[in-house]
């Protein structure tokens, strides 16, 4: 049995096609469905619907053996144990640090002032500051880090941007961008391994959908 392992929303809707060209559709929508393992039209492969978060965890350990999750998400695992063959560019954003409308970000750090930041992204956070020489206090949320500067929690956020709607509803504006943020497909090193002759199939046929969407834009 190959298992794959998936969080709802853009990644799921995303990876569907990719699933097609290897042939696999998912029997249920995991929208509707309270399932946490969906069957495929395939008896010999089922997904797992799991956090975005802990996508990489069910890989590495095995109990799943490919996974798709962001470059934030894996980042922030630190990937150990993980074999990384491909970028799909899929979920596309960008990390970015952003501040309220009316909050002078150059000015402040120009005038040495220590920032306080929420995110849920602690690493690419601490990084990003530290390169900068910027002294800053992190402080973890789980969510909305949107919300932290309107409320007085914090100066600034290091969040995820896609379209930049949910800035621009909350009166935030972004201020640098950290990196370019697309999902991977992920694998376990072991059962690559084990189980080279099935799952080999399946990472050509996404590497395949990814090679022609790249020629289609170039
Ligand atoms: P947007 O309003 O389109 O800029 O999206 C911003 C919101 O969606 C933020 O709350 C982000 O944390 C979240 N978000 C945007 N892109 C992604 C992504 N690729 N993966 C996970 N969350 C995302």
């Amino acid at each position: 049995m190959i298992t794959i392992a998936l969080s709802k929303g853009r990644i799921f809707e995303e990876t569907t096609p990719l699933l097609a060209a290897a042939g696999i559709a998912a029997l249920e929508d995991p929208e509707s469905s309270r399932k946490l393992i969906l069957p495929t039209n395939r008896a010999d492969v089922r997904l797992i619907i799991v956090r975005a978060s802990d996508v990489p965890t069910y890989v590495q350990y095995g109990a799943a053996d490919l996974g798709i999750a962001g470059k934030d998400v894996l980042y922030e695992h630190g990937g150990e144990g993980l074999y990384q063959p491909l970028d799909l560019q899929i979920a596309r954003c960008k990390m970015m640090v952003a501040v309220r409308e009316d909050f002078d970000y150059f000015g402040s750090i120009r005038q040495g002032a220590r920032l306080k930041v929420v995110t849920k992204y602690v690493k690419f956070a601490r990084e990003h500051f530290a390169d900068k020489g910027m002294h800053v206090d992190l402080i973890k949320l789980y969510g909305s880090m949107e919300l932290g500067p309107l409320v007085g929690l914090a100066d600034a956020i290091v969040d995820l941007v896609s379209t930049g709607n949910t800035l621009r509803a909350n009166h935030l504006k972004a201020v640098e961008e950290i990196a370019d943020i697309s999902s991977r497909l992920i694998v376990n090193q072991a059962s690559l391994k084990l189980n080279r002759s099935a799952l080999q199939p399946i990472i050509e046929a996404f590497s395949s959908v990814v090679a022609a969407r790249n020629s289609a834009n170039n």
